[in-house]
């Protein structure tokens, strides 16, 4: 697995049993194949490459994504300067990369390999050289956590969009039902995947994609917005994608659709109507605009707990409430690093509850942790609490739950230690208090604007649980349902 430019041939008793032709020196698809090769097509499937510089150590390979997690730890592979290693320090970075997008007792899947200067690195403690160790043992930790949780962070469905694209292209005859659409599709597709998620080396470094979502948080509708105000921000998060001054287009790379110059029908995309989601005819450039978008056009709510969407390969099923709960607590973490402190709204009218005596009590102890946390919580009376601000991203929200199950969250810890693990613990309680609830009517403008943001925020395929938030079904899945083209 590190050497794809040899060829291995096993024989067993006579017969061979496994071949692995050399795929050429170690470079991302000659990496891909090998692994491939050896731990089967899926592993090289749902996994994304790593590549980061740390200081003077570099990292690479491939990181499973979540959903392809196993419950034991048999495909977790490191080598160190070319030899594969056993290594406390590396397991245990990578399990923490994990940490945000994967619970539970889930394995992570991961093939890495890591450079460092020799002088840093003893690798004598061992008869078979199978342990190492660092000299700086938490500059090799932070180097492969950073490696992870940058390649893991991006989101995934403009990527998995252009793969589809780039197949539907391969081989016409599977391209989805519009065929007069999908090479127009295809074409635009890659460079826009190209633009936000690759890089020369195919690795996705986060810091090059902060202005892609950062006027999105400004944009970002209210948990539970008013529906006007909503199809405002709808269309706010439709331009986003369009002209945004923070998303660099390269020169060369616009795609036609996105040139605001060669769009036929501007309103369709600043002022959302309800023509712009009938379905338009399969050619309009409208349609061609559409499919673009990774997540697709929301066309129903099912149940009040998934939205429909379509897209270019066919269906895609979201969780409303995870993928909003999500998008929900990766601002509220943002809004903590760059601030210390959570903007915060004063209530008009303070919200008062009975109280018991630990909440009280929690509430006096952690005054300091709440105002970072954007809440003002204070004895209202000696059985009443009152809350007087609440974080202004979760202004619309029930204030008394909330405060609450913050509460209740920072009674378990001690007051002078909300370490970084137990405050985004919090944060994700806050950010399912946040989020949109199950049986709350989204409007057609509501989903397409929590489409559009997940396209866009960090780590949004999986929600604060580690769960999926968002499936694919393709015209070919479909298909096969209803034993189509057989
Ligand atoms: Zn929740």
């Amino acid at each position: 697995m590190r050497w794809p430019d040899v060829g291995f041939a096993i024989w067993h008793e006579g017969k061979l049993v496994e071949q692995w032709r050399a795929a050429g020196s170690m470079s991302d698809e000659a990496l891909a194949r090998r692994l491939g090769d050896v731990l089967g097509d899926a592993f090289v499937q749902n996994s994304v490459t790593v590549e980061h510089w740390s200081g003077a150590v570099h990292v690479t390979g491939r990181a499973g994504i979540p959903d392809a997690a196993r419950s034991r730890p048999d495909h977790q592979f490191c080598y160190v300067n070319g030899r594969f290693v056993r290594d406390k320090v590396l397991t245990h970075a990578s399990r923490s990369a994990y940490e945000d997008v994967l619970h539970g007792h889930k394995q992570p899947v991961y093939a890495l390999y890591v450079e460092i200067d020799p002088a840093r690195v003893d690798v004598n403690v061992h008869p078979t050289k199978i342990e190492v160790r660092f000299r700086d043992s938490r500059e090799v930790h932070q180097a492969v956590r950073h490696a992870i949780e940058n390649a893991l962070a991006a989101p995934r469905a403009a990527a998995a969009a252009a793969a589809a694209a780039e197949e539907a292209a391969r081989t016409p005859e599977l391209a989805p039902a519009a065929p007069a659409t999908a090479p127009k599709v295809a074409a635009p597709a890659w460079p826009q995947a190209r633009m936000s998620f690759g890089d020369e080396q195919g690795g996705h470094k986060v810091s090059n994609m902060a202005g892609l979502w950062a006027p999105m948080r400004e944009a970002a509708p209210a948990p539970v917005a008013l529906p006007a105000q909503t199809a405002m921000q709808a269309a706010g998060a439709a331009e986003v994608a369009v002209d945004t001054p923070g998303v660099q287009w390269p020169a060369g790379d616009v795609p036609a659709s996105y040139a605001p110059a060669a769009q036929p029908q501007p309103a369709a995309v600043s002022e959302p109507s309800p023509a712009n989601f009938t379905p338009p005819a399969a050619d309009t450039p409208a349609a061609a605009e559409e499919t673009i978008w990774p997540l697709g056009r929301a066309v129903a709510q099912i149940h009040g707990v998934y939205i429909l969407a379509e897209n270019a390969q066919g269906m895609v099923v979201v969780d409303m409430h995870a993928a909003h709960e999500r998008i929900v607590y990766e601002q509220l973490k943002n809004a903590v690093n760059a601030a210390e402190q959570i903007p915060s709204q004063p209530l008009l009218i303070p919200a008062t509850f009975a109280a018991t005596p630990e909440e009280v009590a929690t509430a006096e102890a952690h005054g300091d942790t709440l105002q970072a946390l954007g809440m003002e919580v204070s004895p209202f009376s000696p059985k009443t609490l009152a809350v007087r601000a609440v974080p202004a991203t979760l202004a619309q929200g029930d204030a008394v739950e909330l405060a609450r199950s913050v509460l209740a969250e920072l009674a378990q810890h001690d007051a002078s230690t909300v370490v970084q693990r137990a405050r985004n613990e919090i944060l994700a309680t806050m950010a399912c208090h946040g989020a949109v609830r199950a049986n709350r009517r989204l409007t057609l403008d509501e989903m397409n604007a929590l489409l559009r943001q997940m396209e866009v925020t960090e780590r949004s395929d999986q929600c604060n649980h580690g769960r999926p938030t968002w499936r694919q079904m393709s015209m070919k899945e479909l298909d096969a349902l209803f034993l189509r083209g057989r």
